[in-house]
């Protein structure tokens, strides 16, 4: 099963992706955490990528294209992937296109998390998050301890890019750039919508209704 987890920042895709690994054993493939891993290796793409990400901008379509291309092709994609935070514009959607026709391969499926705006900034502000990838919310879904992870028992931070400036931008540039590949995958008919305001556990069970029925 080849998904792509489609929708604004906060929506829950990483949340979600997590649930879906576990069940499906599909590999979840977030730019997000590969850039911010780059960025604490202070590798060159960290380097190039750090002043995009802290402002809430997107990072330049070619630095995204090389990372998906290279990730795809990696082993444990061979029975599937699910993107999380790519494509973000439609030049990455038809690289994307590109990528897996060279390879034989298809989408199956976009879920798209939609979650209002208001919800979004109150979930965004209160996320914190774990260097293991975990995360959390101080409210909706909190640690066992306060400021600690309950899988690996590190220290919880706020991201830089969910204070209120960046928080403010990211949404912004979602609607521009990335709102559009709403109606791009919906005439492809891969689109499926999934009510992201539910309950987390909630949303999951949605999810597997709709991929159970692909
Ligand atoms: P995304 O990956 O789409 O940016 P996350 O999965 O990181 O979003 O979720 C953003 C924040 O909202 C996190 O703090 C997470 O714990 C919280 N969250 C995720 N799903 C829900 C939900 N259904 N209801 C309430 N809070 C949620
Ligand atoms: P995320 O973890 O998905 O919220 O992404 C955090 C930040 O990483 C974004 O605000 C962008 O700056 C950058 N980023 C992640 N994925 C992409 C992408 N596909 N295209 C451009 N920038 C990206």
């Amino acid at each position: 099963m080849n998904i792509i987890l489609l929708g604004p920042p906060g929506a829950g895709k990483g949340t979600q992706a997590k649930k879906i690994e576990e069940y499906y054993s599909l590999p979840h493939i977030s730019t997000g955490d590969i850039l911010r891993e780059n960025i604490n290796n202070n590798t060159s793409l960290g380097v190039k990528a750090k002043s995009y990400m802290s402002r809430g901008e997107l990072v330049p379509d070619e630095l995204l294209i090389t990372i998906i291309k290279d990730r795809l092709s990696k082993n444990d994609c061979s029975k599937g992937f699910m993107l999380d935070g790519y494509p973000r514009t439609i030049p990455q959607a038809d690289a994307l296109q590109m990528i897996l026709t060279e390879s034989n391969k298809k989408l199956d499926a976009v879920l798209n998390i939609a979650v209002d705006d208001e919800e979004l900034i109150e979930r965004l502000s209160g996320r914190r998050m774990c260097k293991c990838g975990a995360s959390y919310h101080v409210n909706f879904n909190p640690p066992l301890k306060d400021g600690v992870c309950n899988v690996c028992k590190g220290q919880l931070y706020q991201r830089d890019d969910d204070k209120p400036e960046a928080i403010k931008n990211r949404l912004i540039v979602y609607k521009k750039q990335t709102q559009p590949l709403i109606d791009y995958y919906n005439r492809k008919k891969l689109l499926r919508t999934i009510d992201g305001s539910k309950e987390i556990s909630q949303i999951f069970e949605d999810i597997k209704s709709v991929l159970e029925a692909l």
